[in-house]
């Protein structure tokens, strides 16, 4: 026989392997056996009952920009028992961790707090979640260098791209930033100056125009040319979609950094919908990522010195001879109101 025929998975070879062990009888123990201590177990007491997160629902939507959404597909862990949300899978981690027993909700939530905090991380990465998600390439760019994700994205190569565009408004349109480089600053003026409002519209009708690339992409994958070549003549407006699936710890770490006022408008957008869509999954988590990371100002040495400084009567100067820096020191003194 050879080398192929031996190893290909044929009926015989199957029905000729030896039989699997049967499976163990495992039974969950109430206490460890090493110390007696008793487990804690995610299980709750027979005859309490589970709910469902999701309350049955398959998707839930929050449209974004002018074709775009993010749906929540899925949450890990989707049933609880009723009162409690996903939450009480970050509490449980952690307990494992410090081998405390059953405690009160009000405790589970000093308790989240505390570890978001003091940045203990995995107890958060036992959360998960599942999104679908249409935006535009543009957009798919940015979001794409979160690596932590899981991701499986519609193929330009496979299926012909479905003919949608993000094309902001007039009023939406925005001009180039003076103080950031990479950020757009303000909208045009389209009531005051027949200029700003001309450029502006300048701007949608480009888009527009570029949007007619489409109909010869069709055409042209119409005639033969292969969906993966003929895709490149499409503008990056394009919208796409995928699947995404990430846990709690680095889902809060883009929302971090993608809801920031430094983000470009469009992601953020997608972000705030998202941070939506998980508010009432776990709703604990969510509270304490805005009192200390979204709604926090963190302070470098150099800023706690210049504080000081401050309180003292001082001039409340930081010392570095950075502009960026200053200029970060200035938006976070106007931040805590100094
Ligand atoms: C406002 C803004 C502007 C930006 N501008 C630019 C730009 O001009 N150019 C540019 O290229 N990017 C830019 N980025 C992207 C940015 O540099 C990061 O790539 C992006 O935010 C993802 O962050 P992350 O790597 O922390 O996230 P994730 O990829 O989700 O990773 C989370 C954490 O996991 C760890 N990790 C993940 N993968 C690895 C790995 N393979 N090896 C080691 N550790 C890993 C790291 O600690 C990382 O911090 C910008 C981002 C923002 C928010």
């Amino acid at each position: 026989m050879s080398a192929t025929a031996k190893n290909s998975p044929t009926a015989t070879s199957l029905e000729a392997a030896p039989a699997l062990p049967a499976p163990a009888v495992v039974e969950a123990p109430s206490a460890d056996s090493a110390s007696g201590r008793p487990v804690h177990r995610y299980a709750p007491e027979a005859g309490v009952k589970m709910v469902d997160l999701l309350d049955g629902d398959t998707r839930r939507q929050i449209n974004c920009l002018d074709h775009g959404f993010v749906a929540l597909l899925d949450v890990m862990p989707r049933l609880v028992p009723a009162g409690h949300t996903a939450d009480q899978a970050i509490v449980q981690a952690a307990r494992v961790s410090y081998g405390a027993g059953t405690k009160k909700i009000n405790e589970d939530r000093g308790l989240i707090r505390y570890l978001l905090r003091h940045r203990h991380t995995t107890p958060f990465e036992m959360v998960e979640f599942k999104f679908h998600v249409a935006m535009p390439i543009f957009i798919a760019r940015q979001w794409i260098r979160h690596r932590t994700a899981n991701v499986n994205e519609y193929s330009g190569r496979y299926s012909v791209m479905p003919d949608r565009f993000y094309r902001p408004t007039v009023e939406q349109v925005r001009k180039q930033s003076k103080s950031n480089r990479q950020g757009g600053g303000e909208t045009f003026d389209l009531a005051a100056d027949v200029n700003e409002k001309a450029t502006a519209e300048a701007f949608v009708s480009f888009l527009e125009e570029s949007e007619k690339l489409y109909e010869k992409y069709i055409n042209l994958t119409e005639k033969g040319v292969s969906r993966e070549l003929a895709r490149i003549g499409l503008p990056v407006s394009l919208y796409t979609e995928w699947y995404w699936k990430i846990d709690l710890h680095n889902l809060l770490r883009f929302l971090s950094l993608r809801m920031d006022a430094h983000a470009q408008e469009e992601i953020q957008v997608f972000a705030r919908a998202m941070f939506d869509l998980i508010r009432p999954m776990v709703p604990v988590t969510v509270e304490a990522f805005g009192d200390y990371e979204h709604g926090a100002v963190h302070l470098s040495k150099l800023e706690i010195e210049a504080m000081r400084s401050l309180v003292k009567g001082g001039s409340g100067e930081l010392a570095s001879d950075n502009k960026r820096e200053q200029a970060e020191w200035q938006a976070k003194r106007a931040q805590l109101g100094l």
